[in-house]
């Protein structure tokens, strides 16, 4: 077959997701025989609590799999509500809950749910790579803005004020952030809150709260709920258990929104993918609810924070480039831009991140893909050695490139 077969004007709006097509780069030279120092993925290394480990080997052993109720199982959507009322202040019925396939899942079930044609939604940059094409997916139109390394990559309030307009529906806030690890302080909600309050009730705080708890002290996460307490109380809430329980691979996301939103968003998930794994929503169950768990939690943020500052100890031996701790999730956002241009040196990051895994055995993210060019993104989800011996890696990389 030669010509190929039509595909949606979607299909073409929507860019591939740049960290897997790294991942999948730096997976395929390791398969051909290579050493990769892999600093691309963006998945913890360890494996699940043991319990729930334990209580997904016994379930699909002696249980029947079948499916369960689309939004959820009714304990899940139950232990959900109870722990995020808890850490959030407020009463949250298991019936705002919506389980999904991962939070990519609630977050694109969010904006089918709620979007229209020309509905806007802010994203600030540097953004987790899949949020314009999540918005583009769902019809919507993303509206990007800029945040500065001064500001520590948080939204302004002034900035958000002049992108803000009549069909802005959502502003994404993501803290820790995937990319920069900065932390939003509830100060700094509470001043986004009061721009959007001058566009109620439609402009709603999405807050992407996957890497809530991998702060790093003296960093707290702040509650966008406790936030916007009495500023503006329009908001929707997305959590899971892939990056806090090293679950990544179990696909269980979930979305807590006002019921009518849930109810629209369950209709679509019934008609795409039904409930999320049942095995997964009791791994999920289990995490969420299991005593034992909090200890091995607890080991992977320690272990997450010393590798922070292994791979900040290695960065800080390569002269010329930016980089600023991060204070929470696991990457640190390098500025590389005294790297890029000029004689013998790559183009742009995505030439450099190219040259750096081909050339040198290290898989990094280029700045580009998370709407910041000049940068690379280093994922520090791995074991210790591999960061030592990573960034020995990269300094001599640099060194040729200077
Ligand atoms: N939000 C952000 C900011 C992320 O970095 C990721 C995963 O990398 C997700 C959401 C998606 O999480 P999940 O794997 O549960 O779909």
């Amino acid at each position: 077959m030669s010509d190929s077969p039509k595909l949606s004007a979607r299909a073409a709006r929507i860019r591939p997701s740049a960290t897997f097509l790294m991942a999948a780069k730096a997976g395929a030279l390791r398969s051909a025989g290579r050493h990769v120092f892999d600093f691309s993925a963006g998945e913890p290394d360890f494996c699940a609590p043991t319990a729930v480990r334990e209580a997904v080997a016994a379930l699909v052993r002696d249980k029947p799999i079948g499916y369960t109720p689309v939004a959820g199982t009714p304990a899940l959507r139950e232990a959900i509500a109870h722990e995020l009322a808890a850490y959030h202040g407020i009463a949250i019925k298991p019936t705002q809950v919506l389980v999904s396939c991962g939070a990519k899942h609630s977050i694109v079930n969010l904006l089918l749910a709620t979007l229209d044609p020309g509905d806007e939604v802010v994203i600030p940059a540097p953004y987790w790579v899949s949020y314009p094409e999540m918005v583009r997916v769902a019809g919507g139109e993303p509206v990007v803005v800029q945040t500065m390394l001064r500001d520590q990559w948080r939204l302004r309030p002034d900035a958000l004020a002049a992108a803000v307009g009549p069909r802005t529906r959502y502003v994404i806030l993501n803290s820790p952030s995937n990319p920069t690890g900065s932390v939003y302080g509830r100060g700094d909600i509470e001043a986004i809150g009061r721009v959007l309050a001058r566009h109620a009730p439609e402009a709603v705080v999405l807050a992407d709260d996957i890497y809530r708890r991998l702060c790093y002290a003296p960093a707290e996460h702040a509650s966008v709920v406790k936030a916007l307490a009495g500023v503006h109380e329009q908001y929707a809430l997305v959590d899971g258990v892939s990056k806090t329980y090293a679950m990544t691979g179990y696909r269980i996301g979930y979305l807590v929104a006002p019921e009518p939103v849930v109810v629209a968003a369950t209709r679509i998930q019934g008609q795409m993918t039904s409930n999320a794994a049942t095995p997964s929503q009791h791994a999920a169950f289990v995490a969420l609810t299991d005593p034992s768990v909090e200890a091995e939690v607890a080991a992977m943020h320690a272990a997450f924070e010393r590798r922070r500052d292994t791979m900040l100890a290695g960065l800080a031996r390569i002269p010329g480039l930016g980089v600023t701790p991060p204070q929470g999730a696991f990457y640190v956002f390098v500025d590389a831009s005294r790297y890029v241009g000029g004689p013998g040196r790559p183009a742009d990051d995505e030439e450099l991140a190219t040259r750096l895994l081909e050339q040198h055995g290290v898989a990094t993210v280029p700045g580009a893909a998370f709407g910041a060019p000049g940068h690379i993104r280093l994922s520090y989800a791995t074991d210790d050695a591999s960061i030592v011996d990573g960034c020995t890696q990269l300094a001599q990389a640099f060194a040729e490139l200077a």
